[in-house]
């Protein structure tokens, strides 16, 4: 019999951390990025990027449900979404469970990721291929996204860490150009990594959002295949803030929804907003450019409005600031 396959990922200098393929279920070099697809006893299926684990069947719900409906929950009358990358499409099926979601457009760089996906991960994406609703374009999103005029409810950047392709897309003109592309009202939701090993990238990252928006919060979920702890996931618009809709509202749009999760609840959406103090203190850290605009701007409101009918669309043009936040390869 012969020895089981591992596959090891850098995940920062002095770390790495293996995965055992019982199968090692498709490989190949694509355009962009070596693609290796596994099967492993406690993940499932897992799909590596250039060595970076990028999904496993087993635990993508925790990352999916958090980026999606923490949003959509949160704003509440999302009809049009863009995603960048998210080439696995396990992010459509979830932004595609809502019902009231009238557009999605994702734009993926690497179209072997979506093929290899539709072929193999049928658990994470299987509905998404035949919804009216998702279109698909392959391209750069960054390039793409320059030459929008179209507007959207939400930006969720599903991406890979800020190296390769995936680094122009945490970068402040990718932010600025996303800005522009924001209805009123508008939220950009996108993953950050890692803090706890990654903390030069997040701080980087937050900073360039900074730059970008009057608004920034963060929000963590727990994600085992991801190592080394929390993984962050930033928010950024020109008024609207996570916790801006109530517990009881979370609750009476969750289950108009009808969604079935795993791992979101509306609880767990208002408690994922708590920041523990190391990861508090490097969002603060990355947030500087916003501070010092807020603190030479007279006219900046330092508290956002809460709008006062809560089922009414978001109000477009608020300012401050939530305490919060890369996962690198
Ligand atoms: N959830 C994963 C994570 O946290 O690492 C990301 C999953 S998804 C597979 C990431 C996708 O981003 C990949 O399919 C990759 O090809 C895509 N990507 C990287 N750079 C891109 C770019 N500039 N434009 C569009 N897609 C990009």
């Amino acid at each position: 019999m012969s020895a089981p396959e591992w596959y090891s990922e850098t995940i920062t200098p002095g770390v790495r951390v293996s995965f055992e393929a019982g199968r090692v279920v498709h490989r190949e070099r694509t355009p962009w990025q070596d693609l290796v697809l596994i099967e492993n006893r406690p993940f499932g299926r897992v799909l590596l990027l250039d060595g970076a684990t990028q999904v496993a069947s087993a635990d993508e719900f925790a990352y999916h449900e958090m980026m999606c409906h923490v949003p959509l929950l949160a704003h509440g009358h999302v009809r049009r979404v863009l995603i960048i990358g998210g080439g696995d499409c396990g992010l459509a099926e979830e932004v595609l469970r809502h019902r009231t979601v009238g557009q999605v457009t994702q734009v993926e760089i690497d179209a072997a990721v979506v093929r290899v996906a539709r072929q193999h991960l049928g658990s994470v994406n299987s509905a998404v291929f035949d919804d009216e609703r998702l279109k698909i374009v392959i391209d750069d999103g960054a390039k793409w996204l320059a030459a929008r005029q179209e507007q959207y409810d939400l930006i969720l950047v599903d991406s890979t860490d800020p190296v390769g392709a995936g680094a122009v897309l945490f970068t402040e003109a990718f932010y600025r150009d996303a800005r522009a592309c924001l209805a009123p009202g508008g939220v950009l939701v996108c993953q950050l990594g890692v803090p706890f090993l990654q903390r030069d990238t997040f701080v980087s990252a937050v900073h360039n959002l900074a730059l970008t928006f009057p608004v920034l919060s963060c929000y963590l979920v727990a994600v085992p295949s991801y190592f080394g702890g929390h993984l962050a996931i930033g928010w950024a618009s020109d008024g609207l803030k996570p916790d801006d809709a109530s517990l009881e509202l979370l609750t009476v749009r969750a289950s108009a929804a009808r969604l079935q999760t795993r791992y979101y609840t509306p609880e767990v959406h208002l408690a994922s907003l708590a920041l523990p103090r190391y990861i508090g203190e490097a969002f603060e850290e990355g947030c500087k450019p916003l501070l010092s605009r807020k603190s030479s701007t007279s006219t900046m409101p330092a508290v956002a409005v809460q709008p006062p009918d809560p089922e009414a669309p978001p109000a477009p043009a608020s300012t401050t600031t939530r305490s919060r936040s890369a996962r690198g390869g």
